[in-house]
């Protein structure tokens, strides 16, 4: 796995006894911009077990809690640490690790169909990286086939998958962007997503009805005005 570019400056300096890189909160803020396509992992990434991550995730999520001054000898909240641990690895986290990257069959193209072909309303169900709280939302997606095909489910998987990480919007277009045109080996791709960020709406400006659309155009959507103007006639987003 690549490590991120980015040209932040990080600086380390020690805060009760706890390293602190001084970017982060201070200078990206809360611009909600991401530093590059691929996600920031460590080379490390997936050498821990799952089992020893979620763990480790209870331990301090729990110490989470605890700071913060909830009970977690009471019933009902003794199991959230793990809780949230299996639902950081096995769900909503489990696109960080490309052995769950969907293996998508490609299929000829029979029928000899040429014009696009457009999958609308997609569940989006994401998480905001900078603060952990949910993208939710739904993906657009269009290709004009190269003479393959891929079963229509597949696409809903692959929006998936790039779903389920700490993400930032513009990333996860390009993701899904990128991933499609790689399984259907042609560079014929639109996606748009249009999604809701709860770190917008339930924190911060507090704003409940605004959203964020994001596209990705490749191919002959960027060539080509009137295959967009199709697209997006189809999506009615025009
Ligand atoms: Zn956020």
């Amino acid at each position: 796995m690549k490590l991120p570019e980015t040209s932040l400056n990080t600086a380390e300096m020690k805060v009760n006894g706890i390293v602190k890189t001084t970017r982060d909160a201070a200078e990206i803020g809360d611009e909600h911009v991401g530093t590059s396509r691929e996600t920031p992992l460590k080379a490390d990434a997936f050498e821990m077990d799952e089992e020893v991550k979620m763990d480790k995730i209870a331990y301090h999520f729990g110490e989470i809690m605890d700071i913060m001054g909830l009970d977690l000898t009471d019933d009902s909240l003794r199991g959230t640490p793990d809780r949230v641990a299996k639902m950081y690895i096995k769900e909503i986290f489990n696109g960080l690790n490309p052995e769950n990257l969907p293996e998508v069959k490609l299929f000829e193209n029979k029928y000899n169909y040429k014009e696009m072909l457009v999958e609308k309303g997609v569940t989006v169900h994401s998480h905001c990286e900078h603060h952990f709280v949910p993208i939710l939302g739904q993906a657009h997606v269009a290709y004009i086939s190269n003479g393959y095909v891929i079963g229509l489910s597949k696409i809903n998987r692959i929006v998936r998958h790039f779903s389920k990480r700490p993400q930032v919007q513009e990333r996860l277009t390009e993701q899904i962007a990128a991933e499609l045109k790689r399984v259907l080996k042609t560079d014929d791709v639109a996606v748009i997503v249009d999604a809701k960020h709860m770190c917008v709406s339930m924190r911060g400006v507090e704003d409940t009805s605004g959203s964020t659309i994001t596209s990705h155009y490749g191919g002959v959507f960027q060539t080509n005005n009137q295959k967009r103007v199709e697209f997006l006639k189809y999506i009615e987003m025009d």
